[in-house]
């Protein structure tokens, strides 16, 4: 440590250049000091670098040092450590109850099927070491005592709010072509544009997303999906449409799908992209959104009037959409909701409260709660064509809901104050009969008619089984 250090707690806080700072909490000065004092190099560096210089607190830190693994496990005897990667030089050693990945410097060997490399060579250049890093705001690391390193001018694409590989662009791309989709991701989270390069190199090696995993391609869309701000997601979502139509070849035919309907100002692909603007980051409503009207150019049928239509797009692309996600590997929680908010995207009921208990039957009191928020971000990623008067519906099917939960009224037979044994005692006997009686008595109670009283709704049922 040097005079600009200042110790917080245990932890330490090391100057960056362009004035910013780290913050080391104790847990990883441990980590650090451990391995210098047995004569290693340490350095935190990645990610953690990275939201450090930009203000941000880092979410986890990632070390890298010249110790190669036996070595690491020397150190850290006595300490829980598990063998995450041994082939690629990485450690996990939990200090502080806390998991820290240490990986020895290395230069990756030829890389085999477009993700992995073949074999990993050991280095004590943390200058080796950062050149193999995807960008150059991933490429930079700082030490306990101040030193800073990088590959390529980290400092000064952070600061300008670039997302820039390190290396020739294609070369890295061709190597592992998960980096497109983590460019993507990075640009999103941050803001950043892509550096011209880089950009028309992620364009050149797109199809060699082929060699990605389901997984892998999966979790990277869901992040830039999932960015805190959605304008930013649909931002590169739509620079990048050439890639994700490699990863999702349905959408083609929306990027240019004219809607030719006075509900609509843009096409098919800018309207999806305008929902997710303002939606909240829950990842059901996102996906969702992403995928609502990914059917669309499918079913537009136009009319005598010149203007178009879409029946069916709703049902169908909700099983389009759960296919894809299938495809994806997503789990299958997301698969189905989705399916359900996108089935259902497009009701165009009349806000009743019996409505409003069909929609909680049919998807439960969260997917509805979800599905109001997607009908208000549909509707405001439209024309303002009668715009208010679609969202005052959406607000009375809202209050109606909210009415029916707080209610705590009956949405399942199993909710009657009555059950199979009272019809029984009416003089039906056991089989089907039973469930359609109580199926009428439910429908009553949703419809109003009748209240989810016992006396009430014996009443009922003696007159049905009289008819
Ligand atoms: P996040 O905040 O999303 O975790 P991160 O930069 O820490 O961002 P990780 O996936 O945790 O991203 O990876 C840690 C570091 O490892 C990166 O900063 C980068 O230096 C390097 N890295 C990760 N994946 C790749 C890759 N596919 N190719 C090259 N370098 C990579
Ligand atoms: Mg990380």
């Amino acid at each position: 440590m040097d005079g600009n250090d200042i110790v917080i707690d245990g932890g330490v806080s090391v100057t960056l250049p362009d004035n910013g700072a780290i913050y080391f909490p104790p847990h990883i000065v441990t980590v650090l000091k451990m391995l210098n004092e047995a004569g290693f190099e340490a350095f935190a560096v990645g990610g953690c670098v990275r939201d450090a210089m930009m203000g941000i607190t880092p979410h986890d830190y990632d070390v890298c040092t010249d110790a190669e693994t036996e070595d690491i496990k020397k150190v850290f005897d006595g300490f829980n450590v598990i063998e995450t990667g041994i082939k690629h030089g990485t450690v996990t050693v939990l200090s502080g109850g806390k998991p820290i990945e240490i990986t020895t410097y290395r230069i990756d060997g030829d890389y085999k099927d477009h993700r992995r490399p073949e074999k990993v060579i050991f280095t004590k250049s943390i200058e080796d070491d950062l050149k193999r890093r995807d960008f150059t705001v991933n490429a930079m690391a700082v030490s306990l005592d101040g030193k800073f390193c990088c590959a390529g001018d980290g400092v000064k694409d952070l600061k300008d709010g670039v997302i820039r590989c390190v290396g020739v662009a294609e070369n890295r791309f061709s190597e592992d072509a998960l980096r497109i989709l983590r460019a993507m991701r990075f640009a999103a989270r941050f803001g950043f544009e892509i550096e011209e390069e880089t950009f028309r190199a992620m364009k050149c090696k797109r199809n060699l997303l082929a060699y990605i995993s389901s997984e892998r391609i999966f979790a990277e869309l869901s992040g830039l999906l999932l960015v805190e701000d959605g304008k930013r997601a649909s931002r590169v979502l739509d620079i990048c449409k050439d890639i994700v139509s490699v990863i999702i070849p349905e959408f083609k035919p929306a990027f240019n799908c004219d809607q030719s309907s006075r509900h609509h100002k843009y096409n098919v692909w800018q309207h999806i992209l305008h929902t997710l603007d303002n939606a909240e980051n829950d990842i059901f409503l996102r996906w969702a959104l992403f995928l609502h009207d990914i059917c669309k150019p499918y079913f537009m049928v136009v009319g005598i009037d010149g203007r178009g239509h879409f029946p069916g797009h709703d049902f169908y692309g909700a099983a389009v959409a759960r296919d894809i996600l299938k495809r994806l590997k997503a789990p299958g929680e997301l698969c189905e909701n989705v399916y359900l908010l996108i089935k259902y995207h497009d009701l165009r009921l009349s806000p009743s409260r019996k409505n409003a208990a069909k929609i909680l039957q049919l998807m439960g009191e969260e997917n509805a709660l979800r599905l109001l928020k997607m009908m208000r971000y549909d509707i405001l990623a439209q024309s303002s064509f009668r715009q208010d008067e679609k969202l005052e519906m959406v607000e009375l099917l809202e209050k109606n809901i909210n009415k029916y939960i707080a209610e705590q009224s009956c949405l399942n037979v199993k909710d009657l104050c009555i059950g199979g044994s009272d019809i029984i005692a009416l003089g039906i006997k056991p089989g089907p009969r039973i469930k359609e009686i109580l199926n009428e008595l439910l429908e009553s109670v949703i419809d109003g008619n009748v209240e989810n009283d016992r006396q009430q709704l014996l009443l009922l049922a003696e007159k049905i089984v009289k008819r």
